[in-house]
């Protein structure tokens, strides 16, 4: 059994960035569990490209060191804009190789609380004992299926996280769900690998990223107003994402006002340079599915105007629903003392929960924090929140607190 100051769980975007910032700090000792970038990795389709802009899209770091540009520099890779997945994934485990080379690949199996902190077991059984614990384990768990969909076999239904090749799916009919990012980027590519698709939406249109008038502020008006109405962030219209990128300062707006801003800042859309792609998609906006079961090899989805269509896939492009319940790894007694508002854990400042010395990074964080943290965007601020609370009580104190 070992012993450390803190434990990192997860090594997507925000545990990297989290662990890289927490290195600066003299003296503690920090460790971190999880395959690299695995959501990226097997979670997301070959041939996605990130919707998001070239400054948002970069990982945290402390000495502003371990950028995009710097990767390009030291790699001699090219990079467009939009950034492609596979290269996005190359300079995350690029970062990863220069801030946390120690990485320890194997999984959490188990948290629980533990009088000087928290115990962690791994996968493999070893104990880790540790004063705090840092949750950056993303939203994989949280991949949400329409209740109809519930029962249907693999074969028949998939979300779009289950689906890293489309290519097992060229040639057939496929019906996609969903009028976002996702679902409408994956109807591109299954069309560009030859299935015949139709999309359905319960959304009466597509809201398409970048319009006219977003190009003109961005680009037109000059680079003053376009830095004055959008914040490097890049979360949000314009105006709403200097809001967005302070997420101090949102939190302390009324709940209301929060939520509203949430839903404005993130509503479903799609990235303009999809458009073309979908050109041949029929796309059946303002309709909802009503009712769907296997017939023989094929499924029958019935739409709630009366119609009915039968094909070999449906693939779910319907996003996810943070639900920290879901952590698996998060014993009972601990996940009980979790003070949450549907399913978001509430956090306050350095992303503690409400149990001391638990931190939860990334999505669940939005519920607080505001949607920048769903973005790769947000672990700016998340690290720096993170290690200036860790740093301001120091490296012996916080088991302490814990024993309450
Ligand atoms: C299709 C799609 C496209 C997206 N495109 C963009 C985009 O263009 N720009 C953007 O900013 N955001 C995008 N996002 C959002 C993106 O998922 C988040 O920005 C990002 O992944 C958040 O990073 P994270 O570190 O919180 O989580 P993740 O990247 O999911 O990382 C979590 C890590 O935790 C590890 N882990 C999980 N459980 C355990 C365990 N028990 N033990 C040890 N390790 C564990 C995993 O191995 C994984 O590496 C997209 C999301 C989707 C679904």
């Amino acid at each position: 059994m070992t012993t450390c100051d803190v434990t990192i769980i997860g090594a997507g975007p925000y545990g990297l960035s989290a662990a890289a910032h927490l290195r600066t700090v003299k003296g503690l000792e920090v460790r971190v569990f999880g395959e690299p970038m695995s959501f990226w990795k097997h979670n997301m389709p070959a041939g996605m490209f990130l919707r998001s802009n070239w400054t948002a899209t970069q990982i945290a770091d402390p000495n502003y060191a371990l950028t995009l540009e710097a990767y390009k520099t030291a790699n001699g890779n090219h990079l467009s804009h939009p950034v492609p997945l596979h290269r996005f994934i190359q300079y995350a485990l690029w970062y990863q190789r220069q801030a946390v080379p120690d990485l320890d690949q194997r999984k959490i199996a188990r948290v629980e609380s533990h009088p000087n902190g928290f115990r962690l077991i791994l996968e493999d059984g070893e104990v880790v004992n540790s004063r705090r614990v840092i949750v950056a384990t993303g939203i994989s768990s949280f991949a949400w299926r329409p209740p109809e969909f519930e029962g249907l076999p693999p074969w028949l239904a998939s979300h779009t996280s289950e689906n890293r090749d489309l290519c097992r799916l060229a040639g057939k009919q496929v019906l996609v769900i969903g009028g976002g990012q996702s679902a409408l980027e994956s109807a591109a590519l299954l069309r560009e690998v030859g299935a015949e698709v139709e999309v359905v939406a319960r959304t009466h249109r597509i809201h398409w990223l970048q319009g006219w008038t977003s190009r003109a502020l961005h680009h037109q008006m000059g680079k003053f107003t376009s830095r004055l109405l959008y914040a490097p962030t890049d979360v949000g219209p314009a105006g709403i994402s200097q809001l967005m990128a302070r997420p101090e300062l949102l939190r302390r707006l009324p709940r209301g006002i929060k939520d509203r801003l949430w839903k404005r800042s993130v509503r479903p859309a799609g990235a303009r340079w999809l458009v073309n792609r979908l050109q041949n998609v029929s796309i059946r906006l303002g309709r909802s599915v009503v009712s769907v079961g296997p017939v023989g090899e094929q499924v029958k989805v019935r739409l709630d105007d009366g119609s009915e269509r039968t094909v070999q896939h449906v693939l779910l492009g319907t996003g996810y629903h943070v639900d920290i319940a879901k952590y698996d790894f998060l014993g009972p007694e601990l996940a009980r003392r979790i003070h949450c508002v549907n399913g978001y854990p509430c956090l306050t400042k350095g992303l503690e929960t409400s149990v001391q010395g638990l931190h939860i990074l990334g999505a669940p964080a939005a519920w607080s924090f505001g949607p920048l943290m769903q973005f790769v965007s947000g672990t700016h601020y998340a690290s720096r929140s993170l290690v200036r609370f860790i740093a301001g009580r120091g490296a012996t104190q916080v088991g302490d607190e814990t024993t309450t």
